[in-house]
């Protein structure tokens, strides 16, 4: 069985500390109230005994002048008296009113000729109990308070080592990655290079071919590190504070402009679709942003669909929407299998590593991406289209 997080423990044992406090504070405001109510029936016993002896001699009929009287006295005493019968049936009911009324605790006792009930109020007996409940519901209210706040101030320290553990983690698999990925070029420029060494007797041609390698892995080397600085600068930035006003609209034109011979180079044709004013021309889709970034998060759409889809055509389109503006890339190429698409966005990621080799990608384009639509306030993310091909948006909140 799996074992409970810490925080769920912690979680548990703060409700259980809250209801054990409740319990016992209840517990001991009945032992409390039990207590007060036993002194009080047995003053309740004693003072009724008092009242039925001085009502015990029979009363001339429509004599109740004395027993008025007394439980006059009884009431100004904020007691209440009932005779309850007598030698010719009953002779009073509810001397005192409210008879029966829950707000007090009655005695009754048959002595002499009298039956007679006397009812002392309850806040008289249980006030001191109405005091300790108030103060144990207000202690246990602060006591569960304090288990809250000391709940919350574990699970925020709790939360911060969690995230401490991550980023170390992360930290860890990041250096792995990069070590990783270093080494093969490195690997490739160290052998070409101990071959070009003592390589004299090497043909030209195969010297030229060594030299190509180098510069090749160099230049891979090169985006690696470049890849690696824009992640790190994305990271450390984390906030907005320097946007300024730009026209999306035109950060589309001039990445399709700046992108289009390297796509004709490899048999592509770039589209753009973009929002029209109504008279007729392209219209402005103003938005706070990093321009730069925006560029490079699209640039690097379209030359990922460029090297990776094999179509014919990239189609970048803009939308505006109500807070958010959608940038889209999207080709009819081979598409991305459903096994890798979850993954797309991570670090590193490669769905055909030897191909990305091959281009001299590493996998971190479209972590690139999402790092600065997230900046922007919104995201990255990839749908496939039918029958094959990719669309990849970004969003960028326009707030
Ligand atoms: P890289 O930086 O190496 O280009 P990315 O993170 O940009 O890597 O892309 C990750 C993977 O996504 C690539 O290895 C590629 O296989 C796949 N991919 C990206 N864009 C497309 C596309 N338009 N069509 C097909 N596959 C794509």
């Amino acid at each position: 069985m799996k074992k409970p997080g810490p925080l769920v423990l912690t979680f548990t044992l703060t409700a259980l500390g809250i209801v054990a406090i409740f319990a016992a504070f209840g517990g001991a405001t009945r032992i409390f109230r039990r207590t007060l109510l036993s002194w009080a029936s047995r003053e309740l016993a004693a003072r009724t005994e008092l009242a039925a002896r001085n009502l015990s001699e029979p009363l001339a009929t429509g004599d109740f002048r004395r027993v008025r009287e007394f439980a006059e006295t009884c009431r100004e005493n904020g007691e209440r008296l009932t005779v309850m019968s007598g030698p010719r049936g009953l002779v009073f009911d509810s001397i005192g009113a409210d008879a029966g009324d829950e707000g007090f605790i009655y005695e009754t006792r048959p002595a002499g000729a009298y039956s007679v009930r006397l009812g002392l109020p309850l806040e008289r007996t249980l006030a001191p109990c109405q005091a300790a409940n108030r103060l144990f519901a207000f202690a246990g209210l602060a006591s569960a308070a304090a288990m809250l706040v000391v709940f919350l101030l574990v699970y925020r320290q709790r939360v911060r080592i969690r995230e401490l553990k991550r980023i170390e983690r992360f930290r860890g698999d990041f250096v792995a990655d990069v070590s990783h990925e270093l080494k093969t070029p490195l690997t490739g420029i160290t052998g070409a290079v101990d071959l070009l060494a003592d390589g004299d007797s090497l043909p030209p041609a195969a010297r030229a071919k060594l030299l190509a390698m180098v510069k090749h892995e160099a230049v891979r080397l090169n985006d690696l590190a470049q890849n690696i600085l824009s992640l790190a600068r994305l990271e450390r930035r984390g906030d907005a504070a320097d946007f300024a006003d730009a026209d999306v609209a035109d950060i589309v034109a001039e990445t399709a402009d700046r992108l289009s011979q390297k796509a004709e180079a490899a048999g592509m044709k770039i589209k753009t679709r973009l929002p029209y004013a109504d008279s007729g021309a392209v219209a402005s889709c103003i938005v706070k942003c990093d321009a730069q970034l925006v560029s490079q998060a699209l640039a690097n759409l379209v030359e990922n669909a460029i090297r990776y889809s094999g179509a014919s055509e990239a189609t970048i389109s803009l939308e505006r929407a109500e807070g958010f503006v959608r940038l889209a890339v999207e080709d009819h190429g081979i598409g991305v299998p459903e096994e890798h698409r979850s993954r797309l966005f991570e670090r590193f990621y490669r769905v055909d590593a030897a191909r990305s080799a091959e281009t001299g990608g590493s996998g971190l384009g479209l972590a690139i991406v999402r790092s600065i639509a997230r900046l922007h306030g919104g995201d990255a993310t990839f749908s496939p289209v039918a029958p094959s091909g990719s669309r990849f948006e970004i969003t960028l909140s326009a707030r």
